[in-house]
């Protein structure tokens, strides 16, 4: 990154590990066949690539099935592909779907689209840290829903979600239930076995690999998920995801799953430390900052804060050397109040004041220390500014 910006933001994107890109280049250059040409043995290569990917891919997800891997463009595509597809495959059963309030707007915007077409949606909200409420995901199911979208952890707060009790209730009423796991994916364990959850969405650039690849799990046994595709084409992906598969892109993802997977344990409590440095270095030296969302159910480099009496606008304004962000990356062109913050029950001035930070693999003890000082300090000079007023 450009020396003089501290990168905070890691939450929108990762850089790509050198371990990864170094995985993915064979395949941009000796393994550069189509995967489907498989008549000549330069496209069974590529094949054979691309299978190994999925493998690596399924074990690191707990699945020891990779005809449930179908890779795709990254996140959104795979909610898209989730919510529709399955929304498509079930409305002979029912026509309800069951979200939260806080989703990421690849969920919302392809639920709220169904409703339109006629689906009925329920959009559950969250408790002050952002938790979705068992109580009020029982009371949400009927007799027609077909499917439940919850994320693991949220992309503004890092808060995460109790999935393994949410999908144990949805289970009983023979609902289906997928998982948004785009923010969690590489940074805590996720499992689709334990989470048992029927299908889970990740996105490569959030773990260190390159941006446009990502994957969708799809549970294949008691008994296989029927799901519509969006593309109609070659029918690659078994149908799925019709597109020449991205494999440079697949191999990154593999790899990067891995050792983010085997990192883990080193890395958890490594960011965690580091957020939390830099978390109380703010807190701890200006009045008015509050800390948004679970503070103990949440990811390991994540906060968001708010700043009493300032506008967020104008507080990332004055630190063009810190890359951080209000709210989240897609709707950091908007003014608005995060809808997450006020689902949350942030006030409007509070939730428009609020930054989210975000740390990660590359960030060190120094860059978060000097980010600290400098945010004290931007948000000292606004006030007294706005004092002057
Ligand atoms: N879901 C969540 C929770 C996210 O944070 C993001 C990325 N901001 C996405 C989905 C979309 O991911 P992608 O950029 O891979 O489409």
């Amino acid at each position: 990154m450009d020396g003089d910006v501290i990168y905070l933001d890691y939450s929108a994107s990762t850089p790509c590990d050198p371990r990864v890109v170094e995985a993915m280049l064979p395949h941009l250059t000796e393994t550069y066949a189509n995967p489907s040409s498989r008549n000549h043995r330069p496209g069974r290569d590529a094949f054979r690539a691309l299978e190994d990917a999925r493998a690596t891919v399924a074990r690191r997800l707990g699945t020891r099935s990779p005809t449930e891997i179908y890779f795709t463009s990254g996140a959104t595509e795979a909610n898209n592909l989730a919510l529709r597809g399955i929304a498509q495959a079930r409305a002979d059963r029912g026509r309800h779907i069951v979200t939260q309030a806080t989703e990421h707007p690849s969920v919302l915007e392809p639920l709220r689209s169904l409703q339109l077409e006629g689906w009925d949606l329920t959009e559950i909200g969250v408790d002050e840290n952002g938790q979705l409420r068992l109580d009020d995901l029982a009371a949400a199911l009927r007799d027609d829903t077909v499917l439940v979208s919850l994320m693991h952890a949220n992309n503004e707060t890092g808060t995460l979600q109790p999935i393994r009790q949410a999908a144990a209730l949805v289970h009983q009423r023979d609902v289906l239930i997928h998982c948004d796991a785009a923010q969690s994916v590489g940074k805590v364990k996720v499992d689709v076995s334990d989470l048992d959850v029927d299908l889970l969405t990740l996105s490569g650039h959030k773990f260190y690999a390159p941006n446009g690849i990502g994957a969708l799990y799809l549970r294949r046994t008691k008994p296989a998920l029927k799901v519509h595709p969006l593309f109609l084409g070659g029918g690659h992906e078994s149908g799925l995801r019709s597109g020449t598969p991205n494999l440079p892109g697949a191999a990154g993802l593999a790899r990067a799953l891995e050792l983010a997977v085997d990192a883990l344990g080193v890395e958890g409590p490594r960011t965690t430390d580091l957020r939390d440095r830099l978390e109380q270095s703010v807190v701890g030296n200006l009045e008015g900052c509050t800390i948004n969302g679970a503070t103990d159910h949440r990811l390991p480099g994540t906060t968001n804060l708010s700043f009493a009496g300032i506008e967020g606008n104008a507080l990332l304004a004055s630190l063009p050397d810190l890359a951080v962000s209000s709210g989240s990356a897609c709707t950091s062109s908007h003014s608005e109040a995060s809808a997450v913050l006020l689902a949350m029950g942030v006030v409007p001035a509070l939730a428009r004041a609020s930054l989210r930070l975000s740390v990660g693999r590359f960030t060190t003890t120094e860059e978060v220390d000097r980010a600290a000082g400098r945010i004290v300090e931007e948000v000292q000079r606004l006030r007294s500014l706005a004092r002057r007023r």
